[in-house]
């Protein structure tokens, strides 16, 4: 017990000593202050003012003015600072303020003061406060302040991310109002590491471009694990310290997902073949100029391929137009799967397709993925349960030649590709300059055709058949003849071109048809008997599948019979590509009196036995059999053959009365040739078939 209470008077005795120590320790610290040049002064615990500097005496602050009336600690210290004040006297939390203060000539100044208590042990100092006038600093401050403001509001307007990344102390701060933004352009070493890896290359090399200091436009994907695909543009700019080195780099990111989608969506419309999902011909032209300007300035190799799918309106006709739609679907992905990336591939429409390889070594960069590609094209493609096989003609170009000029590529891969499809298609030709002449002159005459047709330059001579049993003239096979401004009249040997471009022999079967039966009907009204008028089918003529309705139609119109008319059709028409089509229409024109007759017979590959399936009337016997002495055998088989099978057999080319008689004599029955008589204008006819009859 006793020692106990001795214990506590001790420490009272401790405790007072220890005040009193204080005490004094505060007067010494107050002499002190009252010699600090600047504005300076000494709080008791209790708040009441103990010491002011010197310096601030001067200015008129009076310990007096400091304390007293309703403001805290003299006026030092706002109403609402009050609690912050308490804290610093009993728990030494410092703290600092900007003080408006008028001065002695009324004017306003800040003031900056600063509160702080000092622990000795566990015992605080008195409060000491230091002011500052600041008035100028305070002002910059408020601007600066103004400004972030804006700023920031500009940021929240265009949900802007700024991101500074300082690049000393690798510390990242973020403002704006982009919440899930700032999330994806968080990174941990390197800026880098936000960007999609399908973009970092591009975005790297930019980044390497880039010379200090200077701003850069940066559009790429965000690396997001949650697979949603976030396009964000970037201003970077790195900034340079006092010291020249780089100090910090700086990001504006705005997302623009929404507007990249926007444009993907009308790139797709413009630059997009919607059936294959490849550039269409706008944008191949597009990447072709860009292809013509690196070799121009960079002395780049480049090639240029165009592939053209062989006979493909005959799948469309015979398979179907979902067939077709597969097939170049088909023939898309195979031309992905044969060239690179880089590569363009496009299709120019229906069933061309072109691709540009830039930053070829020679030519064997070229052809090898055109090896690679006709390989594919070999396997089958299934479509609706059936399986069909496809091939392509191509045509290359390789600029290689820097003098020349690569804007010729396209011409030269387009008579490449011409003279793969004259070889007999399936197959891929480079250009060669030596190929230039022959096939320009041929494009010059498909051109002059054209435009003789839209000047009706083209007319019929008509040819007569004659009946050697009833010796009568049967009929007149109608010839096409160019009546040429300034050549005089041109047999088809001039424009045989023509009858094989798909375009224009449709064009010129239209005007054979028409020119025929306007004919037909003047003879019928003027009561010239013609008998049968023969006229020559190309095979594209088939190709729409409505032939037979479009003749019957023709007749119709002109009020002519089915039964003055004969349509002339080679063999290699029945045989070739969709020949079911051809039997199809021939047959229901045989059923409508149409008569067939089966042209040049002996030069194709057709057998008789062949032909069995289609309706055929007449067999013409190529004149080149009959003007042969050496081939009299094949025409004696020819005939007797024909005849067994019920058709009626015509010769052509019928020069002298010698063949005449051979002919005769081996049971042919009609005759076509300039022993009769030669091709004539229609105003002859009428003349030639009075004389005829004698
Ligand atoms: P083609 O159908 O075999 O016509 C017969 C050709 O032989 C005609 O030549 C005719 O003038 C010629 N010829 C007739 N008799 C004799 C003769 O005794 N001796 C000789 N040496 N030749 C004779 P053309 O008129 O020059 O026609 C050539 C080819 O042009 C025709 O051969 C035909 O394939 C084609 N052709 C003519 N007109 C048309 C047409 O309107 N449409 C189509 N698709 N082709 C036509
Ligand atoms: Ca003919
Ligand atoms: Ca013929």
């Amino acid at each position: 017990m006793k020692t106990q209470a001795l214990a506590v008077r001790q420490d009272m005795v401790a405790e007072d000593g220890k005040r009193a120590l204080a005490r004094a320790r505060a007067r010494a610290f107050g002499e002190f202050i009252r010699e600090i040049p600047f504005a300076t002064a000494l709080l008791d615990r209790d708040l009441s003012l103990i010491a002011v500097s010197r310096d601030w005496g001067a200015q008129g602050i009076a310990p007096g003015l400091l304390i007293g009336g309703e403001a805290v600690a003299g006026g030092l210290v706002a109403r609402e600072d009050a609690a912050a004040l308490l804290a610093c006297a009993e728990e030494g939390l410092a703290f600092s303020r900007y003080l408006p203060v008028t001065d002695e000539s009324g004017a306003q100044r800040v003031w900056r003061t600063e509160f702080s208590a000092c622990r000795d042990d566990d015992e605080p100092y008195p409060v000491m406060v230091t002011a500052r006038d600041v008035t100028g600093y305070a002002e910059s401050v408020l601007r600066a302040e103004r400004d972030r403001q804006r700023l920031t509001m500009a940021l929240e307007l265009d949900d802007l991310l700024v991101r500074e990344y300082d690049l000393r102390t690798r510390q990242v701060f973020f403002s704006g109002h982009a919440p899930d933004l700032q999330k994806y352009c968080t990174f941990k070493d390197d800026p880098l590491e936000i960007v999609h890896p399908e973009d970092r290359q591009r975005c790297a090399d930019l980044v390497a471009s880039r010379k200090l200091g200077e701003a850069r436009v940066f559009e790429f994907k965000l690396k997001r694990d949650d697979g949603i695909e976030t396009w964000v543009r970037s201003v970077g700019k790195v900034f340079i310290g006092q010291d020249g080195q780089p100090e910090k780099l700086v990001n504006l990111f705005k997302d623009i997902t929404d507007r990249r989608r926007q444009t993907e969506a009308i790139e797709t419309l413009a630059f997009k073949d919607p059936l294959t999902g490849l550039p269409n011909r706008t944008l191949f032209q597009h990447r072709f100029q860009e292809a013509v300007s690196a070799s121009e300035t960079l002395g780049e190799m480049f090639g240029l391929i165009m592939i053209d799918v062989d006979h493909f309106k005959d799948i469309n006709d015979t398979l179907g137009h979902d067939a077709g739609d597969a097939l170049l679907k088909r023939l898309a992905g195979m031309l992905q799967h044969a060239f690179r990336t880089g590569d363009t591939v496009a299709r120019l429409g229906g069933d061309e397709f072109a691709v540009i390889l830039r930053g070829l070594h020679g030519e064997a960069d070229m052809t090898r993925p055109i090896e690679a590609l006709q390989d594919l094209l070999r396997r089958p493609i299934q479509h609706g349960g059936r399986s069909f096989t496809a091939s392509a003609s191509i045509g290359a170009a390789l600029h290689g030649d820097l003098d020349a000029d690569p804007a010729h590529m396209i011409k030269n891969a387009d008579i490449a590709l011409y003279r793969a499809k004259e070889a007999g298609r399936n197959r891929s030709i480079v250009f060669e300059p030596s190929m230039r002449s022959e096939v320009e002159r041929r494009l010059e005459l498909l051109r002059d055709v054209r435009a003789a047709l839209t000047e009706n330059e083209f007319t019929l001579y008509y040819q007569p058949v004659v009946d050697i049993r009833e010796n009568r003239v049967a009929g007149f096979e109608a010839l096409m003849r160019w009546v040429h401004p300034e050549q005089g009249v041109l047999t088809p040997a001039r424009f045989m071109a023509a009858f094989e471009d798909q375009d224009l022999s449709l064009k010129l079967g239209d005007v054979a048809f028409e020119t025929a039966l306007k004919q037909m009907r003047a003879w019928l009204d003027e009561g010239v008997e013609f008998g049968r008028v023969a006229v020559n089918i190309s095979s594209a003529q088939f190709r729409s599948g409505r032939l037979a309705e479009e003749i019957q139609e023709r007749l119709a119109r002109w009020s002519v019979p089915c039964e003055r008319l004969t349509i002339e059709v080679t063999e290699n028409v029945y045989m070739g590509w969709g020949s079911d089509l051809v039997s199809e229409t021939v047959r229901r024109l045989h059923e409508a009196g149409v008569m067939i007759a089966l042209d040049d017979f002996g030069t194709g590959y057709a057998s008789l036995a062949n032909l069995r399936q289609f309706p055929i009337d007449r067999l013409k016997i190529d004149k080149s059999f009959v003007q042969n002495g050496e081939d009299e055998a094949i025409v004696k088989a020819v005939i007797t053959l024909g005849t067994s099978m019920g058709m009626k057999v015509v010769a052509e080319g019928v020069e002298d009365a010698e063949q005449l008689e051979a002919l005769a004599r081996y049971g042919c029955d009609q005759i076509q040739g300039y022993h009769f008589g030669r091709p004539m204008p229609a105003g002859e006819v009428a003349g030639f078939l009075k004389g005829f009859g004698g």
